[in-house]
């Protein structure tokens, strides 16, 4: 008879595991912005009178590498030239549907949402030069991962474990995990492309179910995945990096359209409140500006692609 054999974890080694995780917890999250002054948000927050964050990302670049296309864009840039793709790259989506159970509620999200969604995320790309392809569903039931899993770095761990086990592809297929976030405010997350030099395991987006099927949320992740920041990260100056993107000092929710805000009035262009990359409602956000896709197609050659063209893997 075959018998199963545990690993023998004692009591010492568990405190010590939860210890490390609140201490990593606490010293890496919650991030705060250089530049801004403010802490990633979150439901605690909430309560507080904060806003919470639909997003946790942590758009702080880890490869100077990044740094350096922005300044180089921003210093070469004619900005009287409109860019103009000329290079189409199709991007491989892997769906990781992360599910308590199969039911809706739980997380086991209908084909035909995740094809609504692909749709969508097409049309949001039209024009760009950059398209999204379908090539596979996952599905997993876990209801630890499910509901523990968020953007934040107490659960590094956690997420580590469940990239390591199901990830699929290489820096040109984005994995998407739908996830519940029910112990979090956030709608998504993504890593930043120069994550994939470092940890390309780790390279990934995580989504709120209920964003699908016609939610903007994946939009704004991919965006993240391909190197955009918000355009609010880093206040007035120095800005996203994007030339075309009007300078912004802080986030702004909901969709105040006539309301004309202009955070960095000292600089050209109302708050861009129609943009993917904003935390303003879905129906509110409908572009991306030519500067974004031209900062996307040169991320992509740096990070996504090798110097002939070809994935990496
Ligand atoms: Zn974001």
């Amino acid at each position: 008879m075959y018998h199963l054999k545990w690993p023998k974890l004692s009591a010492a080694t568990l405190v010590l595991v939860l210890y490390w995780q609140a201490v990593l917890g606490s010293v890496l999250s919650p991030y705060k912005n250089p530049w801004t002054g403010s802490r990633r948000r979150n439901v605690n927050l909430d309560e507080e009178g904060w806003q919470e964050a639909p997003c946790g990302t942590n758009t702080t670049y880890r490869d100077s590498g990044l740094q350096q296309l922005v300044a180089s864009l921003n210093s070469s840039h004619n900005r009287r030239r409109q860019f103009i793709p000329q290079q189409t790259y199709t991007f491989n989506v892997v769906w990781q549907v992360i599910a308590s159970n199969f039911t809706y509620e739980g997380g086991w999200l209908p084909d035909l949402y995740i094809q609504a969604q692909m749709e969508q995320l097409n049309r949001n790309y039209e024009g760009t030069g950059i398209s999204w392809v379908h090539t596979d569903t996952v599905r997993t039931i876990s209801p630890y991962w499910h509901e523990s899993i968020d953007s934040s770095s107490g659960t590094f761990g956690l997420r580590s474990a469940m990239y390591h086990t199901l990830k699929r592809g290489g820096a040109t297929t984005m994995n998407v995990y739908t996830l519940g976030f029910t112990k979090t405010g956030i709608n998504g997350y993504s890593t930043m492309p120069d994550r994939f030099l470092i940890a390309p395991t780790l390279d990934a987006v995580g989504i709120r179910f209920t964003t699908l099927p016609l939610g903007n949320t994946v939009t704004h992740e991919s965006g993240h995945w391909l190197g955009l920041q918000h355009p609010f990260d880093r206040g007035c100056d120095p800005g996203d990096g994007v030339y075309d993107t009007p300078a912004q000092s802080r986030e702004i929710f909901g969709c105040p359209i006539g309301e004309n805000i202009d955070s960095c009035p000292d600089q050209p262009g109302l708050d861009p409140i129609h943009n993917f990359m904003e935390y303003t409602d879905d129906s509110c956000r409908t572009h991306f500006t030519p500067g974004q896709v031209e900062f996307m197609h040169t991320a992509i050659q740096t990070y996504r692609m090798n110097a002939v063209g070809e994935a990496r893997n």
